[in-house]
Parts: structure tokens; sequence; C-alpha cells
């Protein structure tokens, strides 16, 4: 069997879980399976980059600080490698790959703080220095219990995409290189572990696939090379039916469709990147969610149509880093094209939508966004405001303290009462809904309101539909 095995962040936490996981793909490489490793970087360690980064280019930064923050994360995996590997060669080698990175790590922070500024290419340079710290050390352990292995970057492993920093999407010739890469590799019995979230483009500039974006490395090389199947070892017991740290008695949801898995991934559970499911679907490959901390424990697998599951709601999830613009002006109703122009300029300037609605007055239209857009999406539309097509449009305001819920599951299709169940828990929790959507596919319903709601709003839905009782 042929399979792609991804280690999230946490599953490649520190040098104890290092190794487990390299004992872990030792006994599938064993029995003779083949297997492509995806690894993320160590838990926290991209949020760290991106922060540090940012801060460099503010005035009050010290140049002392660039020391200061390699160092530490030095630290971490030089003790992971001490923990992970016993073979000493091996060590030397890691350590040694790993003192490179520090010292690019260190000239690419110093640059930044004289220039005092950050710009999406740059800020992905700085981002990939997790993967590049993490997948050494892994395939460093592989290699310690005798698994021949060798680490890969995402260009190397044949990913090259478009030049979309920080969310960029592989272009038509990534299938194939990544088959000519990987399955001679494969084919010898070597263990690629490929540095997850990381690509790049034509010219070689490093590329990010976006935030959690090692799902998709996985299931993109997965399709690639035909694997069998797509493993993400994560920490917890596969996709739930909410997120455990909202609802403790949250459960695991042991078979869902691909099409409920891209709605649950789409509206927040951050447990797998929704782009994932997409190049598994074109091949049919089953995804399999499973928990590093758990092998043997419950899973979620994630196939083209679910036979004997009568649950009409599957999954109530939440989505917080989102902010909602709201355009009015009088002038807006029955004018024809506003929606047109709003939604293009919203393109040019890269803004993801999440959610719109338009009210049947016309006269305003609310769009949700991801907070990291809302800045470029504000500006877009004062923008517009001036224009002599957009001029009918008077105001744009924006809330930023909100929060977007889902509740999510295919057989909700067609019966009614659900959306009734729904607002009667949030008029219950006396919570107001301040903006709704529903998908005329009708896998979803979903709905805005204030962030403090969050946690209630999903508890009590949760109650309501039984999902801790499935
Ligand atoms: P990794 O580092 O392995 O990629 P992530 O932190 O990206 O892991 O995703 C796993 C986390 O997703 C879990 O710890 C959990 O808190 C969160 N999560 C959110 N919604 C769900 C859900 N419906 N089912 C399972 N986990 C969820
Ligand atoms: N390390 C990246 C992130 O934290 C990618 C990933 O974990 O999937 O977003
Ligand atoms: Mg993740």
């Amino acid at each position: 069997m042929r399979y792609v095995m991804k280690f999230g962040g946490t599953s490649v936490g520190n040098g104890g879980v290092i190794r487990r996981v390299a004992e872990l793909v030792r006994s599938y490489s064993e029995k003779g399976d083949e297997i492509v490793v995806v690894v993320s970087a160590m838990s926290g360690v991209t949020d760290q980059l991106e922060t540090i980064a940012e801060r460099l280019t503010s005035e009050y930064a010290e140049l002392s600080e660039v020391a200061e923050f390699t160092q530490h994360i030095g630290q971490r995996h030089f003790d992971a490698t001490y923990t992970a590997i016993d073979d000493e060669m091996v060590i030397t080698e890691v350590l040694s790959e790993i003192e490179a990175r520090l010292e690019e790590l260190r000239n690419a922070l110093t640059g930044i703080y004289y220039l005092g500024e950050l710009t999406d290419r740059s800020y992905d340079y700085i981002s990939s220095f997790g993967e590049r710290l993490s997948a050494p050390v892994v395939a460093g352990a592989l290699k310690s219990q005798k698994i021949q292995s060798v680490f890969l970057t995402g260009g190397e492993a044949g990913i090259i995409t478009n030049s979309k920093h920080r969310g960029a999407h592989p272009i038509e010739i990534t299938d194939r290189r990544i088959h000519d890469r990987l399955i001679p590799l494969l084919e010898v019995g070597v263990v690629p572990v490929v540095m997850g979230f990381i690509a790049c483009n034509i010219h070689n500039i490093i590329t990010t696939l976006g935030r959690g974006g090692s799902d998709f490395t996985a299931s993109i090389i997965g399709s690639a090379i035909d694997s069998n199947a797509i493993w993400i070892w994560t920490d917890v017991n596969g996709i739930m039916t909410a997120d455990p740290k909202l609802v403790p008695d949250a459960r695991t949801l042991p078979e869902i469709s691909y099409v409920e898995a891209m709605e649950i991934s789409y509206f927040g559970a951050k447990v797998i990147h929704p782009k994932t499911i997409e190049p598994a679907v074109s091949k049919g490959i089953p995804v399999k969610v499973r928990n590093t901390f758990d092998p043997k424990g419950a899973s979620t697998t994630i196939v083209d149509t679910v036979t004997g599951d009568s649950n009409l709601v599957k999954a109530v999830t939440a989505i917080n880093n989102v902010s909602l613009i709201t355009l009015s002006g009088a002038g807006m109703a029955g004018t024809i094209g506003i929606a047109g122009h709003v939604f293009s300029k919203l393109a040019d300037a890269g803004v993801n939508i999440i959610m719109i609605s338009q009210g049947s007055s016309e006269s305003n239209i609310s769009i949700l966004v991801e907070e990291a857009h809302l800045s470029g999406a504000l500006k877009a539309l004062h923008e517009l405001k001036g224009s002599v097509n957009g001029s009918v449009i008077k105001e744009v305001f924006c809330d930023e303290d909100v929060s977007a819920i889902a509740v999510v599951g295919s057989r909700m299709a067609g019966t009614p009462g659900i959306v009734g169940r729904i607002f009667g828990c949030m008029g219950k929790i006396r919570a107001s809904v301040i903006m709704i959507s529903q998908g005329s596919t009708e896998h979803n319903v979903s709905f805005v309101l204030k962030r403090d709601a969050v946690r209630r709003a999903v508890e009590s839905l949760h109650a309501e539909f039984s999902l801790s009782q499935l």
C-alpha cells in the first residue's frame, strides 16, 4: 500500500513525540508499505516566526531581539534532536543542518529590522523556517531507526505554485513533477520527509499555501502519486461534532463525506485545511484523520458517500478570525450592477469572502471576510465609494468583534424545521444574530454573531441536535 502521512505541529512538537512518530512510520514501512511523510513546523513556531517578523518592523524593536529569537528557536530544535535521535552521526548531520538554517533566518530577520517593512514575499520566506527546521529532525529520527530517509522542501518534492504569497495554489506541472521526484525514492525504499505548507514559484521563490496548509501539501502529494490513502495525524481523535476545546463532550465522526468535510473545515474546524479535500476528491482517495497520541483510538474517514448514517446535523463549527463589512446607501436599491462592482473590486484586492447577504430592501450588503483581509477590503471599498458606479454606496462600516457559526450536515437538505431549531436556540441563549446565510445546496446553515456568544452558541446547538449522543 502507498500512504501519505502528515504529522501536524503537536505531533512533531518535541523530541519525545518525534521519536514516537518515527516508530509509527517504521511500523508501516517494515510491513512493506510505501510512505511519504509530510511535516508541519513544531507547534507554535510558525506563529512565533510571524510575530517576530512583524515586531521587527516596529520602531520599538531592538536588533538584539533577532539573536534572542534565533537562539530560543534553535534551542528547541537542538533539544528535539538529542531526544529523538540516538545515532551520533545522524545527530551531527541534523545539528549542522539546523545551524545553517538558523544562520539564514538570522540574516533574513536582520534584513527586516533594517528595512522596517515586511512584504508578503518576505512573510512567506520567514514563515517557511518552521518546516525547514522540523523536517531534518524528523528525517534524522527515521534514519536513526534504520529507515532510509531524505528531507525535501515542498518545491524540491515538486510543488510549484503561482506567486500569490501567503495563499499560493499549485500550478499544473506540479502533479507530474511530484510523481517524477517521489516515485523513484519510494521504489528504492526511501521515506521522503516533505516540508508541508511551503512550496516555490517557477522562479524558485518560496511561497506558502496559507496557514494550516500542510494538510493541503499532503493531499496534493497523495493525489499526484496515487496513494491508497492520505492520513492526517493530529492531536485529536479525528473530526468531531464540535471543537473539543469548546465542547468537551464532542464526539468523533467515524465517517463523513467529502462535501461535509469541506463545509466543516471551511467554517472553522482547523483540524483539516479546507483545500485538502479537492485533490483527494479528484482521485477518489480516502482521507483519514487520526490521533498521533491515540493511534488505535477513534478516527474519521472522509469518503465520497457515507452509507447507513441518518444524522441530519453532523457538526457545529465556529470561526473567529473574521470581520463583517456592511455597505449601505439608499440609492443602492434597484441600481443594477452594484454587487458586481463590489465583488470584482474585492477580488482584485485579493480578498477572500466567506459569506454574503443582501437585504430585500437592497439598500445594504453585508460581507464577511477573513480578518487578515480586512484592511485590504476596506481600502478597496473606500476607493469604490468615490467612483462613478459605486457612488450610491454612502457608508462602509466594519465590525471586527464577530464570529461565524456553521451547522453542517448533508442530510439537512430538504428537511424542514432545522433552521427554526437553530435560531430558536439562539433566542434561548439570548444571542443576537447579525447575519444569516444558507447555501442553496442546504449542506450548511451559517450565521454571524458577537464573538462573546460563540461558546454558548456552539454548546447549545450541540445539545439541541444531541450530537454528543451520536
Ligand atoms: P495540526 O497541528 O495537527 O495540524 P491543528 O491545530 O491545525 O492541528 O488542528 C487540530 C485542532 O483542531 C484540534 O486540537 C481542535 O482543537 C481543533 N478543532 C476545531 N474544530 C474541530 C473539530 N470539529 N473536530 C476536531 N478538532 C477540531
Ligand atoms: N506550520 C504551518 C502553520 O502553522 C502549516 C501547518 O501547520 O499546517 O500554519
Ligand atoms: Mg493544522
